[in-house]
């Protein structure tokens, strides 16, 4: 049992960290002044590969490929760069406890590492697993979170190549992995109760393009209104189906493979009863990331922010492009460099099927369709008379620029001039 002190502790050692850890090397932490401590066999990765490139790359992404800070246009931080650094990583811990007031952690191993200076929380979120679901423990069922999941998974895929996999879930993780498991040949049937896919952006038409590609490449949509009411043993632990419900109807369907994808929660319990202040299910922080408890700061998944661009309303991400620029930002308050308050632009992504869509900014108002998908789809909510927030459907560099400048501007806009836009071509009017 050890105990180590150091200026800087960053507890997690995903997206939020890796990308915490450049801004302090970049920011001047002195070699040997960092650790970072994470319950994950490997670096710091970019998560979203896991359900992209992970699953159907050609050949598939597989570590040290993705480790941060590639998909955020820096040098690969393997464990050369860590080294070079001089940042100390304890993999393979698992934290068990924190004392907030202290800035200390424990490990499972009985080790004990404090922060003098501060303790960065970048913990994430773990998947929802639909535990107290009947049959959720049998073998078969998969979720989605770590790398060592993402081994998992993409070996049971390649097993069933063939077989029935049931997908639970209609978010962009359902809809990645369902993508990922008929590229891999196997027989896929998504199940979830909202109307269409991605529910909490996709408007109707919008979700109707990507429902349209599914069925085309031979996805079963079960979904407005069935849930998923039990798990099915084949007598021997090991899933073969899923019962689900719809107007008190029960039906049943085959799979030998389920995988769950219905979003995640915050794991912030390490925190809890000291003195943390909490708000919209993660960890209540101001601008510069810090929380409630001196010189502690939250990040990433876990941390709900000021939302500058929303008049300031606490808002948590659940996003790589704040997992990377919230870890940045309390990683320089750390050093004292008194940044900028936090200013974000919420920004969602997706890519299936050679297909890859963008959205900046907010989807409340009214949503004004733009085109047809032929040549491209767009889609910009209007509230108050202001352009909130935009979708695209595989824009340029150009088009990006201009959903960005949207989302930031929220210039006043004619719905009927923005009816009449044709994406493809009027990209700067865009
Ligand atoms: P994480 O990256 O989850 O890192 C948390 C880390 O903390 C993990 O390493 C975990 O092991 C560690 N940890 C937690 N508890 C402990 C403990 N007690 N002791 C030690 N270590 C601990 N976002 C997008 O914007 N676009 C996408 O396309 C997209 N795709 C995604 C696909 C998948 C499959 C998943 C799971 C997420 C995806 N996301 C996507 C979300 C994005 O990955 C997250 O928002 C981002 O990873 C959050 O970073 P984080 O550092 O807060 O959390």
């Amino acid at each position: 049992m050890a105990s180590s002190t150091f200026k800087y502790v960053i507890l997690g050692g995903g997206n939020a960290a890796g990308y915490a850890a450049k801004a302090f090397a970049e920011g001047g932490a002195a070699p040997g002044s960092v650790c970072m401590v994470t319950r994950e066999e490997v670096l710091p990765y970019e998560r979203p590969a896991l359900s992209k490139a992970f699953l159907f790359g050609d050949p598939p992404a597989r570590l040290p490929g993705f480790h941060t800070s590639v998909g955020g246009g820096g040098s690969r931080q393997d464990a050369a760069w860590y080294a070079d650094k001089g940042i100390d990583v304890k993999l393979g811990s698992e934290v068990t406890g924190v004392d907030v007031a202290a800035k200390k952690l424990t490990t499972a191993a009985g080790d004990s590492i404090t922060a003098t200076d501060a303790l960065i929380l970048a913990t994430g979120c773990e998947a929802i697993a639909l535990s107290r679901t009947p049959g959720s423990g049998l073998k078969g069922i998969h979720t989605l979170r770590e790398y060592a999941d993402g081994l998992e998974l993409y070996d049971a895929l390649k097993a069933a190549a063939g077989k029935k996999v049931i997908v639970v879930g209609g978010g962009y993780i359902g809809m990645e992995v369902a993508a990922a498991a008929n590229m891999m040949g196997c027989d896929v049937t998504m199940l979830f109760p909202e109307a269409n896919v991605m529910p909490r952006l996709f408007t109707p038409e919008i979700a109707a393009h990507y429902e349209a590609a599914y069925k085309a490449k031979g996805i079963k949509l079960l979904n407005d209104g069935r849930l998923c009411e039990a798990f099915l043993d084949d007598g021997n632990g090991a899933v073969k189906g899923v019962m689900f419900c719809k107007n008190h109807e029960k039906e049943e369907i085959e799979g030998q493979l389920v995988v769950v994808g219905v979003g995640a929660r915050p794991n912030t319990g390490l925190v809890k009863d000291q003195g943390v202040d909490a708000a919209e299910g993660g960890l209540k922080v101001d601008g510069a990331m810090a929380t409630s408890a001196p010189g502690v700061y939250a990040v990433g998944d876990i941390a709900a922010f000021p939302l500058l661009l929303d008049g300031g309303a606490l808002t948590r991400s659940e996003h790589v492009a704040h997992a990377r620029s919230s870890a940045a930002q309390a990683a320089l308050a750390a050093l004292g460099k008194s940044p900028a308050p936090y200013d974000y632009t919420p920004y969602f992504y997706s890519r299936v099927f050679g297909l890859s869509w963008k959205f900046y900014g907010f989807n409340r108002g009214t949503s004004v369709t733009v085109g047809d998908f032929a040549p491209q789809l767009a889609t910009v909510w209007v509230d108050g008379g202001k352009a909130v927030g935009s979708f695209m459907e595989s824009p340029s560099d150009e088009q990006t620029a201009a959903m960005q400048t949207i989302a930031r501007a929220q210039p006043a806009v004619d719905v009927a001039a923005l009816q009449k836009l044709v994406p493809g071509k009027d990209a700067a009017a865009l």
